[in-house]
């Protein structure tokens, strides 16, 4: 007997874009030939066959309630042409072929309560992790923190006042996601986790918390009868990663754990290689609803690079050519002890060998 033909893998990974893209994105895909800026938030794209389109962006949440969704799902079928695209930094585009659709779909976004901007020489919207709704680790509301700065830069993402556009990002711990950007606003513990010794031997599969430590500072011991876990404090560089596997070695802390500012990193680009974030400001409160001293330092990173970058610098660009001396001057922040690390120890702090040190 013939051998059935064996069934096709479902594929459920990410679906072919090309089945949601605007038909003259799709027709003129890889043959763009040059795009301008005609005001911030929309984009002209002209193809060599000569097709063009007009792409209008929005800021939007990261997270889309139904109802939000379908507003601007909405206003893409009415004022659009019923296709839209999903920035990286959770921002909505419509695309529209003739010019005069574009007043009009700019005045239904704004109307329903949408901001258009974030194009070429702006700040975009900050973008963030999102702990509090999916994960195990959160110190901080990272949504929050977005929410309370874009009310306060919202005219920065309107306009394109900046030197060269600035990417934001906040991350609610201090170890995973996030911090890809020019600025990183990101959890910083400063004191070792406390452990709840009652609940550890119940809750927690005890090597894996000692195999997750990266500077192996986590032991077995044996508190008060029970099978427990202790941590060697002088080698604890606070980073949280114990806290997952094992909720009751909590390290968030209404008090101790800060927020901290990286800034500078950005991924290569056609004009340099990528570059790393630095630290510039630590022990910051995380200090909700508003995060107030968070927002007044990175206004303040935001309006020295304004004021002192060339036309297109980026902010590690315009760093490197005035020195770090000069911009730790321009933003008012000090220069501490804490911004140094060159690594000189770390053999003996970080865990370098595949093997766990007890
Ligand atoms: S930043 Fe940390 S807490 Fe937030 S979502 Fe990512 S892993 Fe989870
Ligand atoms: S995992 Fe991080 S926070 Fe936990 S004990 Fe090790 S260094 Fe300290």
């Amino acid at each position: 007997m013939a051998k059935q033909p064996m069934r096709e893998p479902i594929e459920t990974g990410c679906p072919d874009p090309f089945q949601y893209m605007h038909p003259t994105m799709r027709k003129n895909f890889g043959m763009w030939k040059y795009h301008e800026h005609p005001r911030p938030g929309v984009l002209k794209h002209i193809a060599f066959g000569g097709d063009t389109i007009w792409t209008v962006k929005a800021g939007t949440q990261r997270i889309l309630d139904v109802y939000t969704l379908r507003t601007l799902c909405d206003i893409g079928d009415q004022y659009a042409e019923g296709h839209v695209h999903f920035t990286l930094r959770s921002n909505m585009e419509f695309m529209v072929t003739d010019e005069a659709k574009v007043q009009p779909l700019i005045d239904a976004l704004e109307s329903a309560g949408f901001v258009v901007g974030g194009t070429q020489n702006s700040v975009s919207m900050i973008s963030h992790t999102q702990g509090w709704l999916h994960c195990d680790i959160p110190g901080t509301d990272a949504s929050g923190v977005v929410k309370s700065m874009m009310d306060e830069l919202i005219d920065e993402f309107r306009n394109a006042n900046m030197p060269n556009r600035v990417h934001i990002t906040t991350s609610c711990c201090q170890i995973n996601c996030g911090g890809q950007g020019d600025i990183a606003i990101n959890i910083q513990h400063t004191k070792p986790p406390k452990i709840n010794h009652d609940l550890v031997a119940n809750v927690c599969e005890r090597p894996s918390v000692v195999a997750r430590c990266p500077v192996a500072a986590i032991r077995p011991a044996m508190v008060n009868g029970k099978p427990s876990l202790e941590v060697d404090e002088k080698k604890c560089i606070c980073c949280g990663a114990c806290y997952p596997p094992c909720p009751p070695m909590q390290i968030n802390d209404a008090e101790h754990s800060k927020l901290a500012i990286w800034v500078g990193g950005n991924h290569s680009n056609a004009r340099g290689k990528p570059t790393f974030q630095k630290l510039v400001a630590a022990g910051i409160p995380n200090n909700p609803p508003r995060w107030p001293e968070a927002t007044a330092i990175v206004k303040r990173i935001l309006q020295a690079y304004k004021e002192g970058a060339r036309d297109w610098e980026r902010i590690n660009e315009w760093i490197e050519r005035i020195g770090w001396p000069r911009f730790f001057e321009a933003v008012e922040l000090p220069f501490t002890k804490y911004h140094i690390d060159n690594w000189r120890g770390s053999r003996a702090s970080l865990n370098a060998s595949s093997y766990i040190r007890l």
